[in-house]
């Protein structure tokens, strides 16, 4: 490794000694960014009576559900396993919300047993669900507003050709079936997409929906999504929070005022609470220069984080080993049989094999997309929590890759 450095902290716990305890790659969170988050989206709402949910498909360890729900938070999920999980790490039913997307009417009924709230996006399941339950459990309606709003086209969701909630040129037949059948209607939701940097397009969305709402009169909840767009490097732009907060819970009381009585504004982020609460480590197995650029190859891949790959996505890295080592450029490749690159023409303190990496935002859709591709193990996950360090998931092992696997006589 490198001399010279200075020891990179994680609310005050060494990494480099982390990665040693714990072997590389390796995730670890900070529960202080997610409380600092949470606290700073309570307070840019304040003005309005308001819920948090967390959206766990971000990063779904038990632990971090728990300690969202310490926090007071409401729990966002997006399937049924999601549901489970949230009922293991001790949700209340009435506080978790049930946002799938193509499911059959069967796993809405189970989700009916379980007695958590459900978010119906389409016509079709909503005429099923009507007639199973008429109006004996409420639903909140999946709107999608068109609008186009989203940092990359994976992850934009609102907007025409979108396959996410009932278009809002179907209210009218919405509201037919929602009479006909006696559907008891509790919320309106949208989710327009993730990474959206501009507050006027959340305005726009939230104005559409809330002149859809006129015509719903048993709504408890308006459940505007999420989307906000975190900082991806030192310096970079984010949602402003504390504005939308202002201007949104300004234009909601003015609503509730007009629709008579005092509704909940609800938000469900993911990124926005766990993002830059994560941190990935990985070692640097070999440099490899070639007549084209120099490569800094390490021991993860795609598998461990794809969204590089994925959806182009931005992730800051810093060579932990040499904090203070001259700048150079480098392309930092996975060891997948693939191409596999994290990051190209990057300046990075001078690397040298065995340095430690650490990639930043590594805390939203990172281990939960991770997969076990060239039969490779998933990572360790760490939480840092009051100044301690705990592993809240163990690195696999090839009984974890042969688990489901059945062996048979050939
Ligand atoms: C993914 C998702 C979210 C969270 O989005 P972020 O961009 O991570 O905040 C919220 N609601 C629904 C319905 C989602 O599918």
């Amino acid at each position: 490794m490198s001399q010279g450095s200075q020891t990179f902290q994680i609310a005050g716990v060494d990494a480099l000694q982390l990665c040693r305890e714990y072997d590389t790659p390796l995730y670890v969170y900070d529960t202080a960014k997610m409380e600092s988050q949470y606290k700073r989206l309570k307070k840019a709402f304040k003005g309005s009576k308001h819920k948090i949910n967390y959206a766990c498909k971000a990063l779904s360890n038990v632990n971090v559900l728990r300690f969202f729900k310490q926090l007071g938070s409401g729990l966002d999920t997006v399937s049924i396993q999601e549901v489970e999980l949230g009922l293991k790490a001790g949700f209340d039913p009435a506080d978790i919300i049930y946002t799938p997307n193509g499911v059959s009417i069967d796993e809405i009924k189970k989700a009916v047993e379980l007695g958590v709230r459900i978010n119906i996006d389409n016509l079709s399941i909503l005429e099923q669900f009507g007639g199973l339950y008429g109006g004996d459990y409420p639903v909140c309606i999946r709107m999608n507003p068109h609008i186009m709003a989203g940092g990359n086209v994976k992850i934009s969701v609102g907007h025409i050709d979108s396959k996410f909630g009932i278009s809002i040129h179907q209210t009218r037949h919405l509201e037919r079936l929602v009479k006909s059948l006696n559907i008891k209607v509790e919320g309106l939701h949208m989710h327009t997409g993730s990474d959206i940097l501009d507050v006027d397009v959340f305005l726009k969305g939230a104005d559409l929906l809330l002149e859809v709402a006129r015509d719903f009169p048993d709504l408890q909840y308006i459940d505007f999504g999420s989307g906000f767009k975190v900082a991806y490097k030192p310096n970079d732009i984010s949602t402003d929070i504390e504005e939308l907060g202002q201007k949104m819970t300004k234009m909601f009381n003015t609503f509730c005022k007009e629709y008579g009585r005092e509704l909940e504004i609800e938000f469900e982020p993911g990124k926005f609470l766990v993002s830059e609460a994560g941190y990935f480590f990985c070692k640097v197995n070999v440099i490899k220069q070639t007549t084209a650029t120099v490569f800094a190859g390490v021991d993860t891949g795609m598998n461990h984080l794809i969204r590089p790959m994925f959806y182009d996505a931005y992730h800051h890295i810093e060579n932990i080993s040499n904090t203070n080592g001259r700048k150079r450029v480098y392309t930092v490749v996975g060891y997948i049989c693939e191409t596999d690159t994290f990051a190209s023409d990057r300046q990075i303190n001078e690397i040298n094999e065995g340095d430690i990496l650490c990639f930043h935002n590594a805390g939203a859709y990172c281990f939960t997309m991770a997969n076990n591709y060239n039969s490779r193990y998933k990572p360790a996950e760490v939480l840092v929590h009051k100044g301690k360090a705990h592993l809240i998931t163990q690195r696999q092992t090839l009984d974890d890759i042969l688990r489901n696997q059945v062996e048979i006589e050939l």
